[in-house]
């Protein structure tokens, strides 16, 4: 199952779920992270924070 992990200020797509991790893709850059991760919002620099082991349902607020 696959689920998008969008920036909570302006919803533009920072990563994928997926069981048990996160893939991140920036510009060229692909990361499967395991743990905590803070991304810097490439279009709005919002610092948008989760954790691999959360559920992203309730991360993902709007
Ligand atoms: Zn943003």
């Amino acid at each position: 199952m696959e689920r998008d992990w969008r920036c909570s200020n302006c919803n533009t797509l920072l990563g994928k779920w997926h069981d048990g991790g996160l893939d991140i893709r920036y510009k060229e850059l692909k990361v499967l992270v395991d743990g905590k991760v803070c991304i810097e919002c490439r279009k709005c620099l919002t610092i948008n924070k989760t954790e691999s082991g959360e559920d992203p349902a309730t991360v993902a607020g709007k």
